[in-house]
């Protein structure tokens, strides 16, 4: 038997989440057996265990959409015992079974194996918010971003993708500006390497302008809404802006056409879910190189099992700092 986080729902339709304990047979069918050490909460997680958002399929459900660990048993030769691995996206957690529990059952397409240097519990505190921030670096840097051509726009800075992008940025030498809209946050996002602050309201009013000064070089962008529709009209020419997320809103508001065509502004979707094998190893690869670990240790703050049900409520009103890193046993 072991502790895992199940969300049932009651006839009414009301979800509830609670530690049980379950046995192997209650797993799914796949291919391999991992005994997980550590997961996270994203965004998402909030979402699959509370209500679910249209995420979850079937109930009772097992949500954590990451985790990491050690295979116990494996039918895929790619994997034996004793591996460390890791596990984001691929629906796990939404649509499968995930990491909020001491075993999980798996498909061998949707691991990889731990990169050198990392440990579980930092896979974790990375978790998919510090992966897709990594993949937003790439992405930027593939469309030729820079060090030394001016400040690097990090919205929802304080929050898991934020603050992970703010520490990649900052150690490869970019200049950092950080939007939040928490101002207590400000000794922990310089603390990270931002060297200049924005207040969230400086960037959420919708201006009929069809351009602003050219200030950002690149940004990674979690919020969209308004503040990406803004941030748009001052992108430097010919610079990008990685779009990640909707904390603020899932229609970019304001938003005009006239950064695409006079100043060749890009717009780079990024998804980490269904992110090829491929891809994937090289951005854990680049994270182990280029994510200080002293950083990423600031923002942690560690969780068991029974806290998650909390931890979800908050991270969907914006109140998680940095990253939560559950260990699960
Ligand atoms: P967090 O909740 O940790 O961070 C989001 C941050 O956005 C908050 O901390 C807050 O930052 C800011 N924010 C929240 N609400 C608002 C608002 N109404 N207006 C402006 N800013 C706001 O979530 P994550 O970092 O884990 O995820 C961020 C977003 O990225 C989510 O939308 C998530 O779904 C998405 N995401 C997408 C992925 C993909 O594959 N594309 C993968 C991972 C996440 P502050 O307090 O500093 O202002």
């Amino acid at each position: 038997m072991f502790n895992a986080l199940v969300v049932t729902k009651d006839d009414e339709g009301k979800t509830h989440a609670a530690v049980q304990q379950l046995s192997e047979a209650d797993l799914p069918q796949a291919e391999v057996t991992v005994a997980v050490e550590y997961s996270t909460v994203n965004y998402k997680d909030g979402l699959c265990i509370g209500p679910g958002g249209g995420l979850v399929r079937k109930y009772p459900h097992v949500p954590g959409i990451d985790f990491a660990g050690t295979v116990e048993s494996s039918d895929d030769p790619r994997y034996k015992p004793g591996d460390k691995v890791v596990l984001t996206g691929w629906r796990v957690g939404e649509a499968h079974w995930g990491g909020y529990s001491q075993k999980a059952r798996v498909l061998a397409d949707w691991l990889v194996p731990l990169p050198e240097g990392l440990s579980t519990r930092q896979a974790m505190a990375v978790g998919t918010a510090g992966f897709t921030a990594m993949l937003c670096v790439m992405a930027l840097e593939d469309h030729g971003l820079k060090p030394g051509h001016g400040p690097v726009l990090v919205t929802g800075a304080a929050g898991g993708v934020g603050s992970v992008a703010t520490a990649i940025l900052a150690n490869l030498g970019h200049e950092v500006a950080a939007v939040t809209g928490r101002p207590d946050t400000e000794g922990y996002l310089r603390s990270l390497g931002a060297t200049q602050i924005v207040p969230r309201e400086e960037l959420t009013e919708i201006t009929r302008k069809p351009l602003e000064s050219e200030t950002w070089s690149g940004c990674v962008d979690a919020v969209g809404g308004a503040m990406l529709g803004r941030v748009l009209k001052q992108m430097k020419y010919g610079c990008s802006v990685a779009a990640v997320g909707l904390a603020g809103g899932a229609a970019i508001e304001g938003a005009l056409i006239t950064p695409f065509i006079l100043r060749g502004v890009n717009l780079l979707g990024i998804d980490s879910v269904m992110r090829p094998y491929a891809d994937r190893v090289r951005a854990w690869e680049r994270i182990a190189k280029d994510l200080p670990m002293d950083k990423l240790e600031a923002m942690v703050h560690p969780a068991t099992l029974s806290d998650l049900p909390g931890l979800g409520r908050d991270i969907l009103k914006g109140q998680v700092k940095g990253r939560v890193v559950v260990d699960v046993n």
